[in-house]
């Protein structure tokens, strides 16, 4: 069972003691400090990498994870020794390319162009050195339970690949690295619920108190909207959002729109008949007071009237 929570960075750390030899250290180091995807950490080529030049220019390194490449990920096991023996011998495409992409690593990231990861992380930046200077390619099996095991003993979880990569968005959120480039590193064009989960915790000054203005800016521009999407568009819980529509419902703010789903069952879907820039106005007939928030109108409609 996947675990509830990523890995503290503590218990990263801890995870890491433990893996002995390289090949468990690795995805412990590498997919934490990139965001990449599991199936792109596993087909990660020489080729892919930038090392930085003495002449300056970059000076840590780039992961070229292309869009598509051939796949040679599976290992040709002779010899006694077959984990090593393996290593050097690769030829064939592994399992998984064979089966959804006849034999090309595919990336499952949604940009549809080659994207760049750096590798500032210095941790990581050795472990991917000292690796790629023996091999040329990751060997790794297509699951990764060592880390499962290893996970389970030592904190009681199942850690998995994904999990790792969400330890890169927390960490980046936490440094304080832009949306643009966290989304970007991540192979996303938009941030997923996870990402903003982090964002309202570890980022604070950007979860105050919404306007209903930027609520009805999401609504037009998405209409019609599920309470769903505007939860994960805006950041905001499914109750909190919930409440916000049927407020704006009670204004003539937004209109409900039924639809039915693909299940046959009936959802409610929102749109807007008033634009984002719609102020709320008091309702007494002489009092010409607006406001941006339902907590302005409802104070000011109990001290002034
Ligand atoms: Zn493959
Ligand atoms: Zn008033």
């Amino acid at each position: 069972m996947r675990a509830a929570d990523p890995p503290t960075d503590k218990e990263v750390s801890q995870l890491k003691n433990e893996a002995t030899y390289s090949a468990a250290r690795l995805p412990l180091t590498v997919i934490p400090a990139t965001g990449l995807y599991p199936s792109e950490f596993f087909h990660i080529h020489q080729d892919w990498i930038t090392w930085p030049t003495e002449d300056g220019g970059q000076d840590y390194p780039i992961i070229s994870v292309p869009v598509k490449d051939e796949c040679k990920r599976k290992t040709k096991a002779r010899g006694r020794n077959k984990s090593t023996v393996g290593i050097v011998d690769r030829e064939e495409p592994c399992s998984i390319c064979k089966r959804i992409n006849r034999d090309k690593f595919q990336s499952p990231s949604s940009f549809e162009v080659e994207r760049q990861v750096p590798v500032i992380d210095k941790s990581a930046v050795d472990e991917l050195w000292l690796w790629f200077h023996r091999y040329d390619t990751i060997p790794w099996n297509n699951s990764l339970t060592r880390l499962q095991t290893i996970s389970n003993n030592l904190i009681n979880r199942c850690i998995s690949s994904y999990d790792l990569r969400q330890v890169f968005g927390r960490r980046a959120i936490k440094m304080g690295i832009s949306d643009d480039i966290i989304v970007e590193n991540l192979g996303l064009k938009d941030k997923p619920k996870w990402l903003l989960e982090y964002e309202r915790r570890f980022r604070p000054e950007k979860t105050g108190q919404l306007t209903f203005q930027q609520y009805l800016t999401v609504i037009n521009k998405n209409s019609p909207i599920s309470v769903e999407s505007i939860s994960e568009l805006i950041g905001r819980s499914e109750s909190a959002v919930g409440n916000m529509v049927r407020k704006l419902e009670k204004h003539d703010f937004a209109t409900r729109v039924s639809q039915n789903g693909k299940d046959g069952q009936k959802r409610d879907l929102w749109d807007t008949s008033v634009g984002p820039d719609t102020l709320l106005s008091c309702p007494k007939e002489e009092c010409t007071k607006k406001f941006d928030t339902f907590r302005g109108l409802t104070a000011h409609s109990t001290r002034v009237h």
